[in-house]
């Protein structure tokens, strides 16, 4: 008798580790039981046709604000969860810059309950290392990770859990340390920023969202927030992963860090190499990455080369979003006003067309969106890998299908794209979370509290020299 399974994915290109496959996908259960040949006689209870698709892992992606608790009205764990299934994210893990801000075991536990509830897709949480005593346990607790903003101003740059000076950040480095999960964090000198808003002021120029972008992406006030940070990470021997990782500077000393063997990630967010003044002129702030970079050939250079050669571990989405309203007062006073936007929808469909442009690989693409972000929170192979013996979480990609973005099609709680009438080339088809078809044709099918909670894994926080440490990605390619 043959064998019997719950699903068989049939006639698609499977991307496993190793390369891709002409392969069918079986699925018991929650997991994969089976990568097999056409004519294996499995038989399947269910059957999806995938010929002419491409089955990918499910994206993983750790830098969503669902904006809950305190912000519902901008987004909650039901409509990001949503945004991600149709957009081929499988697992996401929010950030602590709500209201209250997520920086106590109590609170942790709070919003777990809230997601628990509401969450479409698995989740993880990352909490503010702000208060010291709470770091070991939230550890204990099961926290996905930390995330530290080294940015302050106001919302969404909380002055409540911004931490810049570096004798802080030593603090909670040497107690994350001892946890053995990573640190997300937000590199910035913001005293140097206010100098240069200042001297910006003095010198007469408008104070408007111009001179602010012009101030917000200068190289110096990141790169000398990443030369700090890396210094304090490497006595303390944090896990530290760079977010927002698009001035050259700060790639150039990850890169330098990486080959000493210095344990580090890099990630950076696709609006800093996607979205031009162009852009800005036709949305408004609705585009606002907060700097135009797209407007430096040497820059964009070096985030191409670095997505490529190893440099940078991930894109993420930041998918941030904000209502319209809220995005007026952005131009009204950019320093103190919100910007970021929904990425979920259209983060994937950007990517494949940036490979069908010939940017980076499909090989990398699912490095950078999946498996390396797997390996940051401790879950490769379970989550980030089509392999037997991990969850049975895919996407079917169609590289050919057009996309054209529209607001209409969004899940975000507030309802827009900053991409409206691009033109994107491939998408996702199909979304399987743990064996279980979540999104199908840019519809959800998941139901509400389908998502499970994924804890951090701790790994080995000091750097390694000369061997490879589990989960560790910074060998040159
Ligand atoms: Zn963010």
């Amino acid at each position: 008798m043959s064998q019997q399974v719950d699903t068989r994915i049939v006639g698609g290109t499977v991307h496993t580790p190793s390369g891709p496959l002409e392969a069918d996908v079986l699925i018991t259960g929650e997991k994969i039981s089976g990568i097999v040949a056409r004519g294996d006689a499995t038989v399947a209870a269910n059957t999806i046709k995938a010929s002419g698709l491409q089955v990918i892992p499910g994206l993983v992606d750790t830098h969503a604000h669902a904006r809950t608790p305190g912000l519902e009205y901008k987004e909650d764990f039901f409509t990001v969860s949503q945004a991600c299934a149709v957009g081929g994210v499988t697992t996401y893990t929010d950030m602590p810059n709500v209201d209250p801000p997520t920086d106590t075991l109590e609170l942790f536990e709070q919003k777990r309950e809230i997601a628990d509830r509401d969450s479409v897709v698995d989740w993880g949480h990352l909490c503010s290392p702000n208060k010291f005593d709470e770091i070991p346990k939230m550890a204990a607790a099961g926290v996905t990770g930390f995330k530290m903003f080294q940015v302050s101003g106001g919302y969404p740059h909380d002055p409540r859990i911004a931490m810049g000076e570096s004798e802080r950040v030593y603090e909670a480095f040497q107690r994350i340390a001892d946890t053995g999960l990573h640190c997300s964090v937000h590199p910035f000198n913001q005293p140097l920023m206010d100098v240069m808003t200042r001297q910006a002021m003095e010198a007469g120029l408008p104070h408007d969202q111009h001179t602010f972008s012009e101030i917000y992406t200068n190289e110096i006030i990141w790169s000398s927030g990443v030369a700090v940070l890396l210094e304090l990470a490497r006595v303390t021997g944090a896990r530290l992963h760079v977010l927002h990782t698009h001035a050259a500077a700060s790639l150039r000393l990850i890169k330098d860090a990486k080959a000493r063997g210095q344990r580090v990630t890099a990630t950076v967010d696709p609006k800093y190499y996607h979205l031009t003044p162009a852009d800005v002129e036709k949305q408004g702030p609705r585009a606002a990455p907060g700097g135009i970079v797209t407007e430096q050939p040497d820059r964009m250079r070096t985030i191409w080369e670095s997505l490529n050669d190893g440099t940078l571990d991930m894109i993420d989405s930041d998918h941030a979003p904000h209502t319209i309203e809220d995005l007026a007062r952005y131009t009204a006073d950019p320093w103190t006003g919100p910007f970021g936007s929904p990425q979920y929808e259209y983060m994937l469909s950007l990517a494949l067309t940036d490979v069908h442009d010939g940017r980076f690989t499909l090989r990398r693409m699912i490095e950078l969106m999946s498996e390396n972000a797997a390996r940051l929170i401790g879950q490769y192979p379970t989550k980030g890998a089509i392999q037997v013996g991990s969850d049975a979480d895919l996407v079917l990609v169609d590289l050919d299908k057009e996309v054209v973005p529209s607001d209409e099609k969004t899940y975000s709680k507030v309802g827009w794209t900053p991409y409206v009438d691009w033109k994107f080339i491939g998408g996702p088809v199909l979304t399987m979370l743990r064996g279980t078809v979540v999104a199908k044709d840019g519809k959800v099918t998941g139901e509400r509290g389908f998502g499970r909670y994924i804890k951090g894994t701790p790994q080995q926080a000091m750097p390694l020299t000369g061997e490879r440490a589990p989960g560790l990605m910074f060998e040159p390619r």
